[in-house]
Protein backbone atom coordinates (compact mmCIF):
# COMPACT_ATOMS: atom_id res chain seq x y z
CA UNK A 1 0.00 0.00 0.00
CA UNK A 2 3.12 2.32 0.56
CA UNK A 3 6.01 1.68 -0.59
CA UNK A 4 9.62 3.61 0.91
CA UNK A 5 12.85 3.54 -0.92
CA UNK A 6 15.89 4.82 -0.19
CA UNK A 7 14.68 8.41 0.22
CA UNK A 8 16.42 11.09 0.98
CA UNK A 9 15.21 14.44 1.43
CA UNK A 10 17.60 17.88 1.33
CA UNK A 11 16.61 21.18 1.96
CA UNK A 12 18.21 23.94 -0.41
CA UNK A 13 21.24 25.52 1.78
CA UNK A 14 21.50 22.51 4.14
CA UNK A 15 24.37 20.77 4.62
CA UNK A 16 22.49 17.19 6.57
CA UNK A 17 19.51 15.64 4.93
CA UNK A 18 15.71 15.81 6.51
CA UNK A 19 15.30 12.76 6.06
CA UNK A 20 18.42 10.25 5.06
CA UNK A 21 17.89 6.72 3.22
CA UNK A 22 14.60 5.94 4.62
CA UNK A 23 12.58 2.46 3.98
CA UNK A 24 9.68 1.71 4.96
CA UNK A 25 6.87 -0.73 4.00
CA UNK A 26 3.38 -0.67 5.01
CA UNK A 27 0.08 -2.17 4.28
CA UNK A 28 -3.60 -0.99 4.85
CA UNK A 29 -5.11 -1.30 8.38
CA UNK A 30 -1.63 -0.51 10.17
CA UNK A 31 -1.87 2.85 12.56
CA UNK A 32 1.22 4.23 12.69
CA UNK A 33 2.96 6.06 14.55
CA UNK A 34 5.51 8.40 14.38
CA UNK A 35 7.47 9.55 17.39
CA UNK A 36 10.85 12.45 17.26
CA UNK A 37 11.78 15.50 18.45
CA UNK A 38 11.60 18.20 17.15
CA UNK A 39 13.51 18.14 13.51
CA UNK A 40 13.88 14.83 13.55
CA UNK A 41 12.16 14.97 10.29
CA UNK A 42 8.94 13.67 11.07
CA UNK A 43 6.87 16.44 8.50
CA UNK A 44 9.47 15.47 5.86
CA UNK A 45 8.26 12.14 5.90
CA UNK A 46 4.83 12.58 6.21
CA UNK A 47 5.57 15.01 3.32
CA UNK A 48 6.89 12.92 0.99
CA UNK A 49 4.05 10.19 1.64
CA UNK A 50 1.37 12.92 -0.23
CA UNK A 51 4.04 13.52 -2.85
CA UNK A 52 4.63 17.57 -1.85
CA UNK A 53 8.31 16.40 -1.20
CA UNK A 54 11.03 16.64 -4.30
CA UNK A 55 13.22 13.93 -3.29
CA UNK A 56 16.89 14.30 -3.57
CA UNK A 57 16.95 10.22 -4.00
CA UNK A 58 14.51 7.02 -3.66
CA UNK A 59 11.33 6.32 -4.83
CA UNK A 60 7.79 6.54 -3.18
CA UNK A 61 5.19 3.93 -4.25
CA UNK A 62 1.56 4.68 -2.92
CA UNK A 63 -1.03 2.54 -3.64
CA UNK A 64 0.25 0.71 -6.74
CA UNK A 65 1.58 4.24 -8.23
CA UNK A 66 4.96 5.29 -7.91
CA UNK A 67 4.67 8.74 -7.13
CA UNK A 68 8.11 10.34 -6.89
CA UNK A 69 8.20 10.92 -11.00
CA UNK A 70 4.95 11.00 -11.68
CA UNK A 71 3.24 14.15 -13.18
CA UNK A 72 0.79 16.94 -11.62
CA UNK A 73 -2.39 15.57 -13.02
CA UNK A 74 -1.72 11.89 -11.91
CA UNK A 75 -0.74 13.24 -9.13
CA UNK A 76 -3.39 15.20 -7.98
CA UNK A 77 -5.49 11.43 -8.19
CA UNK A 78 -3.51 9.94 -5.65
CA UNK A 79 -3.65 12.50 -3.67
CA UNK A 80 -7.28 12.63 -3.57
CA UNK A 81 -7.32 9.45 -1.92
CA UNK A 82 -4.76 10.79 0.91
CA UNK A 83 -6.61 12.47 4.24
CA UNK A 84 -4.36 15.40 5.68
CA UNK A 85 -4.92 16.34 9.21
CA UNK A 86 -3.16 19.44 10.43
CA UNK A 87 -1.54 20.96 13.70
CA UNK A 88 -3.06 24.31 13.01
CA UNK A 89 -5.89 22.56 11.77
CA UNK A 90 -6.36 24.84 8.34
CA UNK A 91 -9.79 25.61 8.45
CA UNK A 92 -11.11 28.67 6.26
CA UNK A 93 -12.38 31.34 8.37
CA UNK A 94 -15.59 32.88 8.58
CA UNK A 95 -16.97 29.65 6.63
CA UNK A 96 -19.21 26.93 8.71
CA UNK A 97 -18.20 23.78 10.15
CA UNK A 98 -20.38 22.35 7.45
CA UNK A 99 -18.59 24.38 4.33
CA UNK A 100 -14.96 23.22 5.74
CA UNK A 101 -15.90 19.82 5.73
CA UNK A 102 -17.20 20.26 2.30
CA UNK A 103 -14.28 22.00 0.94
CA UNK A 104 -12.14 18.15 1.81
CA UNK A 105 -13.74 17.07 -1.61
CA UNK A 106 -14.87 19.81 -3.43
CA UNK A 107 -12.25 22.94 -2.54
CA UNK A 108 -13.17 25.92 -1.35
CA UNK A 109 -14.67 27.47 -3.99
CA UNK A 110 -17.20 24.65 -4.50
CA UNK A 111 -17.70 24.55 -0.97
CA UNK A 112 -18.71 27.95 -0.64
CA UNK A 113 -21.67 27.26 -3.24
CA UNK A 114 -23.29 24.91 -0.80
CA UNK A 115 -25.45 27.17 0.31
CA UNK A 116 -27.06 27.67 -3.64
CA UNK A 117 -27.52 23.36 -3.15
CA UNK A 118 -25.54 22.27 -5.75
CA UNK A 119 -24.34 19.81 -3.87
CA UNK A 120 -26.36 16.24 -4.71
CA UNK A 121 -28.30 14.62 -2.09
CA UNK A 122 -25.52 11.39 -2.00
CA UNK A 123 -22.68 14.32 -1.30
CA UNK A 124 -24.51 16.38 1.18
CA UNK A 125 -25.62 12.56 3.23
CA UNK A 126 -22.01 11.89 3.55
CA UNK A 127 -20.56 14.72 4.55
CA UNK A 128 -23.37 14.42 7.70
CA UNK A 129 -22.58 11.62 8.24
CA UNK A 130 -19.30 12.51 9.00
CA UNK A 131 -20.47 15.63 10.95
CA UNK A 132 -22.15 13.02 13.04
CA UNK A 133 -19.06 10.93 13.54
CA UNK A 134 -17.08 13.52 15.20
CA UNK A 135 -19.53 14.54 16.92
CA UNK A 136 -20.17 18.21 15.41
CA UNK A 137 -23.81 17.76 13.81
CA UNK A 138 -25.47 20.40 15.87
CA UNK A 139 -22.53 22.78 15.25
CA UNK A 140 -22.61 22.41 11.66
CA UNK A 141 -23.85 26.24 11.00
CA UNK A 142 -21.47 27.46 13.37
CA UNK A 143 -18.60 29.42 11.80
CA UNK A 144 -15.09 27.66 12.82
CA UNK A 145 -13.76 30.31 14.26
CA UNK A 146 -16.05 29.64 17.48
CA UNK A 147 -15.01 26.06 18.02
CA UNK A 148 -12.51 25.00 20.70
CA UNK A 149 -8.92 23.76 19.60
CA UNK A 150 -10.24 19.54 19.74
CA UNK A 151 -13.71 20.21 17.88
CA UNK A 152 -11.15 22.42 15.51
CA UNK A 153 -9.35 19.32 15.04
CA UNK A 154 -12.65 17.27 15.01
CA UNK A 155 -13.62 19.88 11.59
CA UNK A 156 -10.42 18.65 9.80
CA UNK A 157 -10.50 15.22 11.07
CA UNK A 158 -14.33 15.03 8.56
CA UNK A 159 -13.05 17.50 6.14
CA UNK A 160 -10.26 14.65 5.50
CA UNK A 161 -12.57 11.88 5.75
CA UNK A 162 -15.41 12.91 3.05
CA UNK A 163 -12.52 12.43 0.61
CA UNK A 164 -13.33 8.89 1.47
CA UNK A 165 -9.31 8.43 1.81
CA UNK A 166 -7.75 5.14 1.63
CA UNK A 167 -4.55 6.73 4.27
CA UNK A 168 -5.22 8.74 6.81
CA UNK A 169 -2.05 11.27 7.20
CA UNK A 170 -1.39 13.45 10.63
CA UNK A 171 1.66 16.07 11.32
CA UNK A 172 1.15 16.85 14.68
CA UNK A 173 -2.50 17.30 14.64
CA UNK A 174 -2.48 16.93 18.50
CA UNK A 175 0.65 19.06 19.87
CA UNK A 176 -1.45 22.38 20.24
CA UNK A 177 -4.26 20.26 22.25
CA UNK A 178 -4.41 19.81 25.65
CA UNK A 179 -4.25 16.05 27.01
CA UNK A 180 -7.38 15.06 27.80
CA UNK A 181 -8.59 16.49 24.23
CA UNK A 182 -5.61 14.57 22.31
CA UNK A 183 -6.90 11.19 24.04
CA UNK A 184 -10.24 12.11 22.49
CA UNK A 185 -8.86 12.80 19.48
CA UNK A 186 -6.58 9.80 18.59
CA UNK A 187 -9.41 7.70 20.11
CA UNK A 188 -11.72 9.00 17.29
CA UNK A 189 -8.84 8.63 14.91
CA UNK A 190 -8.52 5.06 15.92
CA UNK A 191 -12.25 4.29 15.55
CA UNK A 192 -12.51 6.04 12.15
CA UNK A 193 -9.44 4.07 11.15
CA UNK A 194 -10.87 0.05 12.33
CA UNK A 195 -14.18 1.55 10.32
CA UNK A 196 -13.05 2.22 7.37
CA UNK A 197 -9.88 0.08 7.59
CA UNK A 198 -7.49 2.76 6.63
CA UNK A 199 -3.78 3.09 6.65
CA UNK A 200 -3.61 5.75 8.97
CA UNK A 201 0.11 7.56 9.73
CA UNK A 202 0.81 10.22 12.30
CA UNK A 203 3.39 11.91 13.82
CA UNK A 204 2.88 12.73 17.74
CA UNK A 205 5.54 13.79 20.26
CA UNK A 206 3.69 11.85 22.91
CA UNK A 207 5.16 8.62 23.31
CA UNK A 208 2.42 7.70 26.02
CA UNK A 209 -0.98 8.21 23.37
CA UNK A 210 1.76 6.47 20.45
CA UNK A 211 1.89 3.55 22.74
CA UNK A 212 -1.77 3.41 23.65
CA UNK A 213 -2.95 3.64 19.84
CA UNK A 214 -0.48 2.87 17.46
CA UNK A 215 -0.58 -0.76 16.30
CA UNK A 216 3.43 0.31 14.74
CA UNK A 217 5.47 2.83 15.50
CA UNK A 218 8.43 4.03 14.18
CA UNK A 219 10.71 6.23 15.51
CA UNK A 220 12.94 8.69 13.41
CA UNK A 221 16.21 10.58 14.64
CA UNK A 222 18.10 13.11 12.68
CA UNK A 223 16.48 11.99 9.89
CA UNK A 224 17.05 8.46 10.31
CA UNK A 225 14.66 5.36 11.11
CA UNK A 226 16.03 4.07 14.63
CA UNK A 227 13.08 2.16 15.54
CA UNK A 228 10.21 -0.34 13.62
CA UNK A 229 7.68 -2.39 15.71
CA UNK A 230 4.64 -2.61 17.85
CA UNK A 231 4.77 -0.74 20.81
CA UNK A 232 5.13 -3.52 23.09
CA UNK A 233 8.97 -4.03 21.39
CA UNK A 234 9.55 -0.46 22.01
CA UNK A 235 12.53 -0.31 25.54
CA UNK A 236 13.15 2.26 27.60
CA UNK A 237 16.35 2.84 25.46
CA UNK A 238 14.73 3.32 22.07
P1 LIG B 1 9.94 17.41 12.52
O1 LIG B 1 8.63 17.36 11.85
O2 LIG B 1 10.32 16.11 13.16
O3 LIG B 1 10.06 18.54 13.50
P2 LIG B 1 10.98 18.37 10.00
O4 LIG B 1 10.74 17.35 8.95
O5 LIG B 1 10.09 19.55 10.07
O6 LIG B 1 11.08 17.64 11.43
O7 LIG B 1 12.47 18.90 9.84
C1 LIG B 1 13.61 18.05 9.64
C2 LIG B 1 14.84 18.93 9.40
O8 LIG B 1 14.69 19.64 8.17
C3 LIG B 1 15.07 20.00 10.46
O9 LIG B 1 16.46 20.14 10.63
C4 LIG B 1 14.46 21.24 9.86
O10 LIG B 1 15.09 22.38 10.36
C5 LIG B 1 14.73 21.04 8.39
N1 LIG B 1 13.70 21.65 7.54
C6 LIG B 1 12.36 21.38 7.56
N2 LIG B 1 11.70 22.09 6.65
C7 LIG B 1 12.63 22.85 6.02
C8 LIG B 1 12.59 23.80 4.95
N3 LIG B 1 11.43 24.11 4.35
N4 LIG B 1 13.76 24.38 4.58
C9 LIG B 1 14.92 24.06 5.18
N5 LIG B 1 15.04 23.17 6.16
C10 LIG B 1 13.91 22.57 6.59
P1 LIG C 1 0.86 23.31 10.87
O1 LIG C 1 1.07 24.72 11.29
O2 LIG C 1 -0.53 22.83 11.09
O3 LIG C 1 1.93 22.33 11.32
P2 LIG C 1 2.00 24.11 8.42
O4 LIG C 1 1.49 25.49 8.23
O5 LIG C 1 3.38 23.89 8.92
O6 LIG C 1 0.97 23.31 9.33
O7 LIG C 1 1.76 23.32 7.07
C1 LIG C 1 2.16 21.99 6.94
C2 LIG C 1 2.36 21.68 5.47
O8 LIG C 1 1.10 21.35 4.88
C3 LIG C 1 2.90 22.84 4.67
O9 LIG C 1 3.87 22.33 3.78
C4 LIG C 1 1.71 23.37 3.93
O10 LIG C 1 2.08 23.92 2.68
C5 LIG C 1 0.90 22.13 3.72
N1 LIG C 1 -0.54 22.42 3.64
C6 LIG C 1 -1.22 23.34 4.30
N2 LIG C 1 -2.52 23.30 4.03
C7 LIG C 1 -2.68 22.28 3.16
C8 LIG C 1 -3.81 21.70 2.49
N3 LIG C 1 -5.03 22.17 2.67
N4 LIG C 1 -3.60 20.65 1.65
C9 LIG C 1 -2.36 20.18 1.48
N5 LIG C 1 -1.27 20.68 2.07
C10 LIG C 1 -1.42 21.73 2.90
Amino acid sequence: MLNLKNVTVTYENEDNPAVKDLNFSVERGEFVCVLGRSGAGKSTFIRTINGLQPLQNGTVTVLGHEISSMHEKKLREIRSRIGMIFQHFHLIPRMSVKQNVFTGRFGQRRALHNFLGIFSEEEKENADYYLKEVGLYEFRDRRVERLSGGQKQRVGIARAMVQNPSILLGDEPVASLDPTTSDHIFYLLRQLHEEKNLLTIINVHDIALAEKYASRIIGLKNGELVFDGRPADMTARD
